[in-house]
């Protein structure tokens, strides 16, 4: 147990902490039924005035009975959604050691910003005179992009990295559609370390994949690239930093391979975090990439959203960029929204991605981001994040055992199983007893070429005590399961209001849907 300074509390009873309680709670961390749960339907929170008589004018489509949404006093839903928002584990909350998620620190600065009523408040149908100031936002975080990318162009509107992945690669679909090679060019590549956006992506737009299996070091030989594309290949799908947190040695010779057999690049962009101000995507020879916002450039993510994926493109695709998107014209700037108008500049526009113009409070809080670190602060940024990557590596490295772990790792830090064999303790169990000592578990089993894999990848905005506490942290529970304490693992989180779910059941049959419970009849009946 760490010795902390305060005033000392009661010793746990392990036996007591896993006790049962009446009502379901622990401690002060409520149980929180749903709202239709705690509602009821002839309850209301407002005192509004009866409607005087009226006669309806919906023409007979008028609801005839009640809509059945719960009714709660102010308290009662107060309640309900502080205990909610009190569920929620976040980066407020504590280390958040996902890898592949840059889960990193969203500055308070960004929201101030983001509430700036002109730009908080402003909506998308708002005559373009009258937006000048967000649009010229959006037209300077564009250029950031490039210049941090080394690209020609960027296409702002995706709303995450996969719908990046989508725009980038309908960009280079149109690119072999205006060669007349749309009929042949019907194969991606895709690595096997590959994130599963990026096979799911190129399937969906109509592409066959072709997995390109990795060396035993975790990259791609451009070698296996070279064999593998032809002229029926558009594309390659290839993450650098790659998902084992290493950096592809031979990225240029690859993208060359690409080129050379009239094919494109597509980078997946979701790791620029370790590479900011260090490598520009465009000098290693890359057609398109998305760039999560969310992750890079520290604007909030999780739970669904939202999410910001602006994709920069090369001289090659910049034409076919979608609409709509902002350019500077006279003292001002102007929305391009049509196609015409598009062509008219000598663009070929592939569609229009998104009914607006993207995820403007994003926007605002990565070019806040941005400007608050300068150029020399996102190159520190990045330096930090793969220093404390390999800090986690170097203090966890006598205890567990790494697939890669002859070099220093370049984006998050990569563990497999192979130190728990014999113990009884699976990656799912040693994840689940970090949720008990207050830790969100790392990402787990991801990449799939890993063997029971943990990724961690604690960003730049832990500060070395946390690190070290969480390194003391990993380190007595890994020698737990070291020496046997095989139940401290296979039953845990012990300390959690609900203990182990069934992910897959969850996963496979969500249920999405409140029905109301048949009445119960009364017992004296
Ligand atoms: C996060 C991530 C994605 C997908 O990004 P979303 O914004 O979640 O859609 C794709 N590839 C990699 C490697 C990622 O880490």
């Amino acid at each position: 147990m760490l010795n902390r300074q305060g005033r000392p509390t009661t010793p746990t009873d392990a036996d007591m902490a896993q006790r049962a309680t009446f009502t379901g709670n622990r401690a002060l961390q409520q149980v929180e039924p749903l709202i239709f749960e705690i509602g009821r339907v002839d309850a209301t929170g407002v005192d509004i005035d009866e409607p005087e008589p009226f006669t309806p004018r919906l023409g007979g489509l008028e609801r005839a009975d009640g809509v059945g949404l719960p009714g709660l006093s102010e308290p009662e839903a107060m309640r309900h959604y502080v205990r909610l928002s009190q569920k929620n584990y976040g980066i407020d909350t504590g280390l958040f050691p996902l890898g592949s998620c840059t889960m990193k620190h969203n500055p308070r600065l960004n929201e101030r910003m983001a509430r700036l009523p002109g730009f908080g408040d402003i909506h998308p149908l708002q005559p373009v005179s009258t937006v000048q100031g967000a649009l010229e936002l959006i037209d300077m975080l564009a250029a950031w992009l490039m210049e941090l990318t080394g690209m020609r162009a960027v296409a702002m509107s995706p709303k995450a990295g996969a719908h990046g992945e989508l725009c980038g690669m309908m960009a280079i679909k149109a690119a072999i559609a205006a060669r007349g090679e749309g009929e042949v060019r019907r194969t991606v590549l895709v690595p096997e370390s590959a994130h599963g956006t990026n096979p799911a992506t190129a399937a969906l737009i109509g592409f066959a994949v072709k997995p390109v299996p990795v060396r035993p070091d975790g990259t791609v030989d451009p070698e296996t690239v070279r064999a593998l594309v032809g002229p029926d290949v558009a594309a390659i799908m290839l993450t650098n930093p790659n998902t084992c947190g290493l950096f592809e040695p031979d990225i240029v010779a690859i993208a060359a391979a690409m080129h050379e057999a009239g094919a494109y690049f597509y980078c997946d962009g979701a790791n620029f975090n370790a590479i900011v101000g260090k490598a520009r995507p465009g000098d290693l020879g890359v057609d398109a990439m998305h760039i999560n916002l969310h992750k890079t450039f520290s604007t909030p993510h999780g739970g669904g959203g939202p999410g910001s994926g602006p994709v920069v493109l090369s001289d090659r695709l910049a034409a076919f960029a979608p609409t709509p998107f902002v350019t500077r014209s006279g003292d001002g700037f102007a929305l391009v929204e049509h196609a015409d108008e598009a062509e008219e500049g000598g663009a070929s526009p592939f569609g229009r991605l998104t009914a607006f113009h993207g995820q403007m409070g994003m926007f605002v809080r990565a070019l806040s981001y941005m400007l608050s670190h300068g150029a020399d602060g996102m190159k520190q940024a990045s330096e930090d994040a793969v220093l404390n990557a390999n800090y986690v590596r170097a203090c966890l490295s006598d205890l567990m055992s790494q697939p890669f772990g002859d070099r220093p790792c370049m984006h998050e830090v990569l563990f497999d199983d192979a130190w728990l064999k014999g113990s009884g303790v699976t990656t799912l169990d040693f994840a689940k007893a970090m949720i008990d000592e207050g830790y969100h578990p790392m990402t787990v089993y991801f990449p799939l070429v890993v063997h029971g894999a943990m990724l961690i990848e604690p960003t730049e905005s832990e500060s070395k005590a946390s690190l070290d506490l969480f390194v003391a942290t990993l380190r007595d529970l890994a020698m737990a399961a070291k020496r046997g304490e095989t139940e401290r693992f296979t039953g845990a989180p012990y300390f959690a209001p609900l203990r182990r779910l069934d992910e897959t059941r969850a996963a496979r049959s969500p249920v999405l849907r409140w029905t109301p419970p048949a009445p119960v009849r009364d017992a004296a009946e």
